[in-house]
């Protein structure tokens, strides 16, 4: 226990937990901590935060606030104006926190710097958020990498090894700070909508319940994971990435568990699970690094070429695909698993991106802007990143041409239907052959499984061989530019 009179604040932005916080930690090494979370009301992008991240905040906040004896003190506003005014008034001797790396969080983040030290008050900021600053791992000639394997093997592995996580609990003098706290209910970020009842009842808020799945995963999920991590109905991904994006664990808790639990095992098979782990917490390193590098990720296409592509505007399209009605049962069910949880696995988000611009030639943004708002692990780092990567647009993307058949897709990695009955149940009583194209299927068929196509579930909304051969011809269009 601290003994002396100093006061630090610890300011929780993007890492709401309080093990393995390394800015925490040393807040509390000399003083008592006020720990503050600040609603930035003022400082944000285009990208102001999404609806289903405020739900999921919100009770990460309470958790949190719980963890910390309710002495979490809460504001909103502008932490410019707020942190050296707070700071002054309870005459704290050092002002700390996690960088986060958001360009609109850099350049707030440099100006708290800056005056705080014209205070004469210490202030400092500290990794913990990724295994590797983005402006440590870069080419031998200064540069950042655009190609994930070189990125990940040569710029990360070979580099200094990531944090060792601290997981004992710190011994924390709390500053007493009820009197100048707002409540968590005035931040409005949970307004008991059913839908964001509906999001929250699926699933555990907090620092420990990551580390249950963490513990979860590590025991039952990780085998077979290269292969799992594919199937939607399996339970073999982490769904840490909520958890990654708000810091309620770290990415060093995930990377330190998978490496222990490798050198505990000698099974080959199960070894290079965890390497492919391990290496999606590369992308995820690949995608900070990209957004750190070229700020204007979420904005501007990677590829310039890219900026004369012929998208198509179509507003009924993309309702139909928002809602999950496009009359693809696979993509209907990715986009209804969006909404009614607030997630969508991997490979689905891989299947409606591309049938997002690619079958309909709906530009990117459109879905970046969609997922930005239904997902509570919306991030923008990885969020740009990936729907770059879907379009063929970013830095080592999947190429335009390689167009992901929705039929063939369902019946690969669905193939016994459960996910898509889940979530378009309209087609439970469907046999697997039709589940994917039912509108191929006989009129016998359909009648036996209560489907009226157009009725209780809609026609395709484009041809797939038109819209793919109109998805070629587009792109070939900027091909040579
Ligand atoms: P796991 O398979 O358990 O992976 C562990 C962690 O690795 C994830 O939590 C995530 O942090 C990271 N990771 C995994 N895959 C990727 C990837 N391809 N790129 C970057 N990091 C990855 N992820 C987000 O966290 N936020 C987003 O806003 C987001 N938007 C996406 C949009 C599109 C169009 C696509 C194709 C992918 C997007 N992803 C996003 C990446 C990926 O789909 C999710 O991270 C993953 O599905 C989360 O589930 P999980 O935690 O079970 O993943």
């Amino acid at each position: 226990m601290n003994t002396t009179s100093k006061i630090n604040i610890h300011w929780f932005r993007q890492d709401l937990r309080v093990l393995d916080n390394p800015s925490l930690e040393k807040a509390s090494s000399t003083g008592k901590v006020l720990p503050l979370y600040i609603f930035d009301t003022v400082n944000s992008s285009d990208f102001k935060i999404g609806g289903a991240s405020k739900v999921w905040l919100h009770h990460a906040l309470s958790s949190l606030n719980l963890a910390l004896q309710k002495k979490l003190c809460i504001l909103s506003g502008d932490p410019c104006e707020i942190i050296p005014s707070l700071a002054k008034k309870i005459g704290a001797c050092g002002v700390y926190w996690n960088r986060n790396y958001e360009p609109c969080s850099i350049e707030r983040d440099k100006k708290i710097k800056i005056n705080l030290q014209s205070l004469d008050i210490k202030v400092e900021s500290f990794n913990g958020s990724l295994l590797w600053e983005p402006w440590n791992v870069l080419k031998d000639d200064g540069t950042p990498y655009r190609v994930f394997t070189p990125f990940y093997k040569r710029g990360c592995l070979s580099a200094n090894k990531p944090r060792v996580p601290n997981l004992k609990p710190i011994s924390l003098e709390l500053y007493n700070q009820k009197s100048l706290s707002n409540t968590l209910e005035s931040l409005s970020l949970f307004t008991n909508r059913e839908w964001e009842k509906k999001i929250v009842s699926q699933r555990t808020i907090s620092e420990k319940s990551a580390h249950k799945k963490l513990d979860d995963f590590i025991s039952n999920g990780v085998e077979d994971y290269k292969n799992g991590r594919n199937f939607p109905f399996k339970k073999n991904t982490s769904k840490l990435s909520a958890d990654l994006h708000w810091g309620t664990i770290s990415p060093n808790t995930l990377w330190y568990a998978s490496l222990n639990k490798r050198e505990s095992i000698d099974d080959e098979k199960c070894i290079s699970d965890i390497d492919c782990f391990l290496s999606e917490l590369g992308w995820r390193e690949f995608s900070y690094s990209l957004l750190y590098n070229f700020p204007k990720l979420p904005l501007v296409n990677l590829q310039k070429k890219f900026d004369k592509f012929p998208w198509k505007k179509n507003k009924g399209f993309l309702d139909r695909w928002k809602k999950g009605i496009t009359g693809y049962p696979i993509v209907d069910a990715g986009m209804r698993e969006l909404w009614k949880t607030g997630y969508m696995h991997n490979r689905l988000r891989m299947i409606v991106g591309s049938f997002l611009v690619k079958n309909l030639l709906i530009h990117w943004h459109e879905g970046e802007k969609w997922f930005w708002d239904c997902l509570i692990d919306a991030d923008l780092a990885n969020n740009s990143a990936s729907w770059q990567w879907v379009a063929g647009s970013g830095a080592d993307a999947a190429p335009y041409f390689r167009i992901f058949n929705p039929v063939t897709q369902g019946l690969r990695f669905d193939p016994e239907g459960k996910y898509t009955k889940k979530y378009v149940p309209e087609l439970s009583l469907m046999p697997n052959k039709y589940l994917f194209n039912p509108w191929e299927a006989p009129q016998s068929i359909l009648e036996e499984s209560k489907v009226v196509l157009g009725k209780n579930y809609p026609q395709p909304i484009v041809n797939l061989k038109l819209s793919r051969s109109n998805a070629l011809d587009a792109f070939s269009t900027i091909k040579t530019n």
